[in-house]
């Protein structure tokens, strides 16, 4: 039997520009009830050496990094290392050597556009002609954030910052829909957080506390059996569902996503979310959904079917490349990974 997990990637801590300790971090994703986290420091796997990957109450905290170039360009999340590579390598050599090394590899923050605040400029990805990466961001809350920021809507965007989320960019979704025309590249939904304090006129706030971004963008994984106790056991299983697609995202804010499921029934069994299976006549796409939603089957980038309601099972009549989109009320909840059917 089949399992769902759900967990937050993309955690910044104290080890790099985080505002709260690994432990303090970790243990907020138990209070959400997360069943893991991703921690992704810049350039450091100090807290993996010094022994924090691991359980933390009921949440599995495990350890990666997120890499820059020497420019601080082409951020990308590597998880799956035990030591650092060379910092001054260029993506087109870090992605690589990443996955020889048999790390997975996310692309953070890929289409990010930034339009209000300076200070921070946009670290969009620019290498798209290196292969090697197993996934990229499409939903990042923080890169959302950023690009929705303006002077008019700034105190509201600080004050509500989950309230601003509205849907992966239509730019970052073609996108993924063409990578997977060609190879099989997950896509997950980040939080990025930092959690920095910033100064708004006589105000001091704390944008994103943790708390509030895991309550946000959350990854849904479909794993075999439940996650295991043992670490080493659990990590392969977290990554090897990263690796194989099985993957949904949802922004927590419309409803816990976690009891959603789509999968393809065929007089053979069914094809799971990140599963492949050879076209015949007589397959359905069936999808349940926790609340009422607007949901929508895309083929090949473009919609195929549309429906109201909680649960339906739609005739797939042709071969491509599926997934699912869900909608409450106009705004993203949930996003699967790809169905090849070919
Ligand atoms: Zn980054
Ligand atoms: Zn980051």
């Amino acid at each position: 039997m089949s399992e769902v997990i759900t967990g937050c990637i993309h955690i910044h801590t104290t080890f790099s520009d985080g505002n709260k300790s690994f432990e303090e971090v970790a243990h907020i994703a138990d209070d959400v009830g997360l069943d893991f986290i991703m921690v992704s420091d810049h350039m450091t796997l100090q807290p993996l050496q010094e022994g924090k990957e691991g359980y933390y109450g009921n949440t599995l905290a495990i350890i990666g990094y997120e890499i820059h170039d020497p420019n601080n360009k082409n951020h990308y999340l590597v998880f799956g290392l035990n030591n650092i590579l060379n910092p001054r390598l260029p993506a087109s050599e870090y992605v690589p050597q990443a996955a020889e090394k048999g790390a997975v590899g996310i692309i953070a923050h890929p289409d990010e556009i930034r339009n209000y605040i300076h200070k921070y400029p946009s670290y969009p990805w620019t290498e798209w002609g290196v292969g090697g990466f197993n996934g990229i961001e499409i939903w990042n809350h923080m890169s959302e954030w950023m690009e929705r920021l303006r002077r008019f809507n700034k105190l509201k965007m600080f004050i509500f910052p989950r309230r601003s989320l509205q849907s992966p960019t239509k730019r970052i979704l073609r996108k993924w829909d063409e990578l997977n025309m060609k190879g099989k590249i997950a896509g997950v939904g980040s939080v990025d957080v930092h959690a920095f304090p910033y100064k708004l006129g006589p105000l001091r706030l704390v944008v994103f506390p943790y708390k509030v971004q895991f309550k946000s963008i959350r990854t849904h994984l479909i794993i075999e059996r439940e996650l295991s106790k043992d670490i080493k056991t659990a990590k392969g299983q977290i990554l090897g569902a990263i690796r194989d697609c099985r993957v949904f995202i949802s922004n927590y804010r419309w409803g816990d996503a976690s009891r959603f499921n789509a999968e393809i029934l065929t007089k053979d069994g069914v094809v799971q979310i990140g599963g492949e299976k050879t076209f015949e006549e007589g397959y359905r796409m069936q999808v349940k959904i926790p609340k009422d939603s607007q949901a929508a089957i895309i083929r090949n980038g473009k919609v195929y079917a549309r429906f109201n309601g909680k649960k339906a099972e739609i005739p797939i009549s042709a071969p491509g490349l599926y997934r699912v989109e869900v909608k409450r009320s106009g705004k993203g909840w949930i996003y699967t990974n790809h169905f090849k059917i070919i």
